[in-house]
């Protein structure tokens, strides 16, 4: 088990990321807290809650999505994470987005903003996007920025900007999706009603990426949590 920073050292559980390994879409975090760490899972307590929220409120399954953070294992108190912290283990999220290539990364939180919008405020970028530098480890990504689930929670007047930003991420996906899309010129004339339409995909649930593997460069092992298939983005 990863013993690169100090936060290995009051760990129960690291917290890799979990989600579906075809995903267009990853949501990045800063990193886990109380519930995550003993449950070894990202986005199960209340900030959880508020994301599974917001992904319904634009008819997504958290299952459809990967969710993970900058660092894997909970700073002590919640407190947040150092930047000598985010470089041990950014090379985790590195190989994560290697693997998943992701259209979208959803930045939640400014530590998450600081990796894929250098320079940015949050007060500022949210609900707004920009290509995602390749060293970062998404070849080919349009960044979105968004506030941390648990600022709502704290703060929540925040919780309608965040439904706003939510309901920006469909478009944005779209226009990723053209600018990954060759040649240009067989662009769908009409994406709003290509989306409509949609190409029905069956997918896969799978629980966590192992850091183990991830090391390893070795695709995740999906796990069928049930015999029913689910729509992406239906
Ligand atoms: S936070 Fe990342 S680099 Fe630090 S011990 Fe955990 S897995 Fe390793």
């Amino acid at each position: 088990m990863c013993r690169l920073c100090p936060l290995h050292a009051q760990r129960t559980n690291a917290v890799p990321g979990e989600g579906h390994p075809d995903t267009e879409v990853v949501f990045v975090g800063e990193g886990p807290g109380f519930n995550e760490d003993q449950q070894g899972r990202p986005f199960v307590g209340a900030a959880g809650g508020l994301l599974n929220e917001l992904l319904r409120a634009i008819g997504w399954k958290r299952e459809e999505v990967f969710i993970t953070n900058v660092v894997k294992c909970r700073p002590p108190g919640n407190r947040d994470p150092e930047p000598a912290e985010i470089a041990a283990c950014a090379p985790y999220l590195r190989r994560q987005l290697e693997v998943l290539d992701p259209a979208i990364v959803v930045t939640l939180g400014r530590h998450s903003l600081g990796t894929f919008m250098p320079g940015a405020r949050i007060s500022a970028a949210h609900g707004t996007q920009r290509p995602v530098d390749p060293t970062t480890g998404a070849p080919n990504a349009l960044a979105y920025a968004m506030y941390h689930p648990a600022a709502a929670l704290r703060q929540y007047s925040l919780r309608e900007t965040m439904l706003d930003d939510m309901a920006g991420i469909p478009a944005a996906l779209l226009e990723s999706r053209a600018r990954r899309s060759e040649p240009v010129g067989e662009l769908p004339v009409d994406p709003v009603a290509e989306q409509a339409a949609g190409v029905i995909e069956t997918v896969e649930v799978v629980d966590a990426v192992e850091l183990e593997t991830v090391l390893a460069g070795v695709a995740t092992t999906p796990e069928q949590v049930d015999d029913d298939q689910m729509q992406l983005f239906g």
